[in-house]
Formats: structure tokens, sequence, C-alpha cells
């Protein structure tokens, strides 16, 4: 996976090739950080660029040179949102929102230091040996007369070699660099014309691939429905241009999870207009805010709204649409589990359904400079101008906080109705202000670096603990497991699940007993008790019998996507043992064998030490 890119020092413009498309130069490579996503900073990256800049160094963007030149920006790894700043070939800082004063920072590189220094904002300490590369500055440990903040460390000849941090108590060296002389980006005023002029071929090339691959894709699945899931984001965009380029008419999806931003619905609208095409929606409707009382917020290990809210209905959809091939705008940059996805294949929730995805080897750079040239840049979400990285669900888990932050400067009503739920809800489980604050809900299981920065000491949420009876939860003896079930548990369903999974199962008279190679459940309905008994890993398969009955919503989803038709649903559930194929499906579906299985599953692994 390509982790640079590359500039031009004579036109002063990125580079997505080696060569310029201007002027023929050699561009030097930019070592980038992360997935090396790269985009064009719009209006939004400059604001935030500049308020980092006076939240560090009390100076606007204009006043250091940094207006209306080409800026790069890439998304990097940080405990909230985070990027940093390519201008004239150089990496020139890094810009973050700080999840401790809750602002926006600016940590500036070497020649921006050069800059700063210059200006007077920066303030340095001479050093007559080179720097450790990181850690305290021992000798200097007791210096007393310096503020808070950034200080640069520079050599006998003035030259910059890194960058350190003051607190009340020390010196942190964060960053070192050679002795060599310090090198000026060459900054020229250019446009995203001028970008693109630069790129054309490469653009060319990208947009060719991603056509002949679509035309590929229809020529293979010809008998499928057409259809393209246009979110009303950039990257569906560019794929449903490509589609179109390639010759296609296909029906546009969007699935309304109920918490997109208004501009997404319009943007769905406006382009479905534009190129006269028909929308298929999905609609989730209220449901999650139905289901937000049984499963408390959801967390980025927690997601239970993406079952509920976008596959349930997006399931009833393609049952209406049938066997389809839907082009998705899927990159392979846009994160980890992404980059190991190919660019065709079968959806395993959405078993009839063939997705393919033109541009999974595209970054951000290339859809943008794609979209200008084919003039429907115009066309995009007008979020993207105002700072948002990516457009979805406005309260999702995976959002930082500095999105939280614009979703409320421009959807205040919004917002509102989300944080009342999150004030009430944190209040019932005694969370304090400073969870709060930083959303901390957005985990089950708080990462250790987040939980320790700001001293949580419950860093997994009750709400989950008591919603799986964990508490009820105890070893009885050797590798036992003893639950509470509740009056209303549903023997019919553990039954259906017993015959899915192959597991032996007989009851009477409220008692029942469950079967798989070593391993027994044992269920007394009159003591409200289920034992699990397991000498191997027999008992995963057994607890997922068990929690399916016990944390059932209704939500149906097992209905829906059984091929056979062998489930309904009137007052209690009906199973057509004749039609059922095993096929396994309706299980993997069930957002309440996820959600439950996972977290009772570490608490026994923890508890009984499987
Ligand atoms: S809020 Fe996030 S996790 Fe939930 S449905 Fe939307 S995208 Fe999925
Ligand atoms: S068994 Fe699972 S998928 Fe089926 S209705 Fe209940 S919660 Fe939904
Ligand atoms: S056919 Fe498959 S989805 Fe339907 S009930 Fe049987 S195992 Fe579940
Ligand atoms: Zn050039």
């Amino acid at each position: 996976m390509p982790k640079h890119i590359s500039w031009c020092l004579d036109c002063g413009v990125p580079l997505l090739q080696k060569v310029c498309g201007i002027c023929g130069s050699v561009g030097i490579d930019v070592r980038l950080t992360g997935l090396a996503d790269p985009r064009p900073a719009f209006e939004g990256d400059i604001k935030h660029i500049d308020e980092g800049l006076r939240n560090s160094f009390d100076v606007g963007i204009h006043e250091v040179g940094l207006d209306g030149v080409p800026i790069i920006v890439n998304r990097i790894p940080y405990m909230d949102e985070a990027f940093e700043v390519v201008v004239g070939g150089a990496i020139i800082a890094h810009v973050f929102f700080d999840l401790y004063i809750l602002k926006w920072k600016l940590k500036p590189f070497r020649w921006f230091c050069k800059i700063l220094l210059d200006k007077g904002l920066l303030p340095s300490i001479k050093l007559n040996c080179k720097p450790k590369s990181k850690g305290v500055i021992e000798h200097l440990s007791n210096f007393s007369s310096l503020d808070r903040g950034y200080l640069a460390l520079i050599d006998r000849d003035g030259c910059v070699i890194g960058l350190a941090e003051a607190d009340d108590r020390h010196i942190y060296i964060l960053k070192t660099w050679g002795r060599e002389e310090c090198e000026k980006p060459i900054i020229r005023r250019r446009s995203l014309d001028d970008i693109l002029k630069a790129n054309v071929r490469e653009v060319e090339m990208a947009r060719s691939r991603a056509c002949k691959f679509t035309v590929k894709m229809k020529e293979r699945f010809h008998s499928s429905y057409l259809t393209l899931a246009y979110s009303g984001g950039k990257d569906s965009l560019a794929t449903l241009s490509i589609a179109l380029e390639a010759g296609l008419d296909p029906i546009l999806i969007f699935n309304d999870t109920g918490l997109e931003l208004p501009e997404t619905v319009d943007n769905v609208h406006r382009v479905a207009d534009r190129f006269s095409l028909d929308i298929l929606e999905a609609s989730a409707g209220d449901s999650f805010w139905s289901y937000l009382d049984i499963y408390g917020p959801p967390a980025r290990d927690y997601r239970w709204c993406c079952k509920l809210c976008k596959l349930i209905p997006m399931n009833r959809l393609y049952r209406r649409v049938g066997e389809a091939l839907s082009f998705i705008g899927q990159r392979r940059f846009e994160s980890r589990r992404r980059s190991r996805s190919g660019s065709v294949g079968r959806n395993k929730l959405l078993p009839n359904v063939i997705y393919c995805a033109p541009i999974n080897d595209w970054t951000m750079l290339h859809v943008w400079l794609y979209l200008r040239r084919v003039k429907l840049d115009s066309y995009a979400n007008p979020l993207y101008r105002e700072g948002f990285d990516r457009i979805g669900c406005y309260l999702c888990p995976y959002c930082n906080v500095a999105e939280f932050r614009e979703v409320e400067r421009l959807h205040e009503e919004l917002w509102h109705r989300w944080m009342k739920y999150i004030d009430a809800w944190a209040s019932k489980h005694s969370y304090n202000q400073v969870y709060v604050e930083r959303h901390l809900w957005r985990w089950v299981n708080i990462p250790s670096k987040i939980a320790n920065s700001f001293s949580i000491n419950r860093p997994t949420r009750i709400d989950i603990d008591d919603k799986i009876g964990y508490s009820r939860m105890r070893l009885c003896y050797g590798k036992a497991i003893k639950l509470s079930i509740p009056k209303w548990f549903d023997l019919s369903l553990m039954d259906t699940s017993c015959y899915i999974y192959g597991v032996d199962f007989k009851s009477k008279n409220g008692l029942a007993i469950a079967s798989y190679d070593d391993s027994r459940i044992y269920v007394n309905m009159d003591r409200g008790e289920a034992t699990i008994i397991s000498r191997d890993n027999g008992w995963r398969i057994l607890l997922k019998i068990l929690i399916r009955p016990i944390f059932c919503t209704k939500c149906g989803l097992c209905i829906d996507v059984c091929p056979s038709k062998a489930l309904s649903l009137s007052n209690k559930f009906l199973f057509e043992r004749r039609v059922c194929t095993r096929c396994g499906l309706c299980m993997r579906v069930c957002p309440s064998i996820t959600i439950g299985f996972r977290f009772l599953s570490k608490r026994i692994e923890s508890a009984c030490s499987l």
C-alpha cells in the first residue's frame, strides 16, 4: 500500500504519481503516516488549522503565510481527530483536537518551527549535544523560567534540531531532526485545477481502470438487478459517476438510518435529480430511539445499531429487489478493516447481494481530483467543506469529539436531543462530567490510554454488565456456569437454535437439557436458572443457544433473512423444521446473540478461567 505522495517543487503541487504532469519534473517523496489517505484541505480544515495555531501560538493562519497555498491533510491515529498538514512538499505540522482542553492545537514540525521562531512566537533552547530521540532533557529538568507549551531545540548554528514541550517541571523531547540545513518548502499559490493539471494522467488512468472493472462486473453478473449504494458521500458520488460513464443505469439505494444529517438526505435527492435516477429508500425510521432504552448508547465495540438501523432495512429492501449487483463506494484506504476487503464479494449478511467497489484503490485525493475533472465537485455533500472528513450517522460512536462539535454547531436541535439522552443515562449510572464531555460512552471497554489519561476508574460500561446478568453469574464447581433466566424464557426458541446447531435437546415440564459433545446445559424454569457444564469449548455454542431467548428483542431480522421462510412470529416464534436447511444465517445476524455473547463470554472466560 503506498505510504507516500510526491510533490513537484517546481510547480508547488502534490502528485499522485512520480512525474509532474505540468513540467515533467520528478517530484520528491512525502512519507505519510497511518493509512495514508491524503486529500485537499477545505475551508473547515483551514479553520481547524487556524484554531490550532491560535490556541498554541496566538497567531492566525494568514500571519504565517499559509492562506491560499495548496494544503494536503492526512488523517493520523490519535485519541481524537488529528491530521498531518503537508505544504510545499513537507509535513509542516500535526493538527489535533486536544481531548484534555477540548480545543484544536497545532504541533509544528521543523520548517514551521523556524517560521514561528523567526516571528518570535516559539521559545527555543540551544543545545550543545545531539538530543535523545525522546524523553526528558535531564540537565534542564529544573529549568523554571519557561511557560508551558512547545519550544524549539536548536543547535549552535541556529538550525532547528528538535521540538520539545515544557510543563511546570520538565522539558520533554517530542521529536528530533538531523543537523542538516533546514529545507524550506517552496510555497506557491495553486488552485485545485492546477493540482488536477499536474495529475491528470493518473486521474485518467484510475478512471479508465474503474470503468473497465465496472463493465467487467456487469458482464460477469449480467442477470442481476443493478443497484448503487448511494450514501450522500463523495465516494459514492464518484462511484456513481464511474457507473454512468461505464454505461450503467443503476437504481440508487439509500439507507436512511434515521441518524443522517439533513445535508446528506438533501444530497441524495439532489444527485438523483441531477442524473434523473430512481431511488429506492430503506428506512430505519425511529428504530434507533426505540431500541436505545433496551441496549443503551451504541459503542465502537457494541454496534447494535448497525444491525438494527442498517442491516434490517437493507435486508427488507433487497428481499423486494432479489438477486442484485450493487456498486459501492468502498475504498481500502478508509480504515484497517476496509484495507483487507476485496473489490468484489458477497455480503454474508445480505446473501443475495454481490457488491463491487470500482474505486477500492483510490485515495481521497484521487476522488476529489476525479470529481473536479468531471465537474461534479459542486455536487459533493457540503459537509465536507465544513470540516467533516467522512459522512455518516451524526452520533456514531466512531466519530471523534471534534466531529460532534461540528454537528452541534450546525444542527443544535439534533445534538440537543442526543445529549439530553446521554446526560440522563450518565446520571442514572453515575458517570461524571469528564466522562460525558469526552463522550466516553463510545466504548464499552474504554482503551486503557484514554481511561488512564482521564483517571476513569470504571473502564467498562456497567449498564452492559447489568443487562447481561453478570452480577448473577457465578462459578459453581469445576467448569460449570450458572445463570439466571427470566420467567418468560422461551424454551421453544431454544429448541429451534438447538436444531440449527445440531445440538440434542429434550424438554419436559419446564425442565430442559441440551447436549453438545462433552458439554451440557440444564434449564430449570421453576428455579429460573440455567447451568452450563463444559469440559471444552462446547459452552460457547450452548451459551449462544441460551442467550437468544433471553436477549431477543423481537426485531424480526432472523425472520427476514431466512432463505427458506422457516421462521415466523405471531405471539411467539414459529419454526418449520422440515424446510430449515440449517444454513445458520438467522443465528449469525441476530443482534442479541452478537451483543450478549460478546460480553457474557468475556466475563465467563475471566471468571471461570476456561
Ligand atoms: S451510528 Fe455508527 S455504528 Fe450505529 S448504525 Fe450508524 S454507522 Fe453504524
Ligand atoms: S432471535 Fe435475534 S434476530 Fe430473531 S427476532 Fe430475536 S433478536 Fe431479532
Ligand atoms: S433455513 Fe437457515 S436461516 Fe432459516 S431457520 Fe434454518 S438455519 Fe435459520
Ligand atoms: Zn511540475
